[in-house]
């Protein structure tokens, strides 16, 4: 099942069949718009991923 989840690092909503990329971090999978914000994620996770949803 795709569902909507939000990019931690931009804020954008977006399908998660179509995210960019992707990264895990604590056990889940954080969805990005494009691989820019992947980058800035995973320079600093602790910093967006209380807002990451779903
Ligand atoms: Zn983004």
């Amino acid at each position: 099942m795709f569902g909507k989840a939000t990019d931690p690092v931009c804020g954008m909503k977006i399908s998660k069949k179509d995210a960019a990329a992707t990264s895990e971090y604590g056990g889940k999978t954080v969805y990005f718009c494009n691989r820019a914000c992947k980058e800035e994620f995973d320079k600093d996770p602790e910093r967006y991923i209380q807002r990451a949803k779903g």
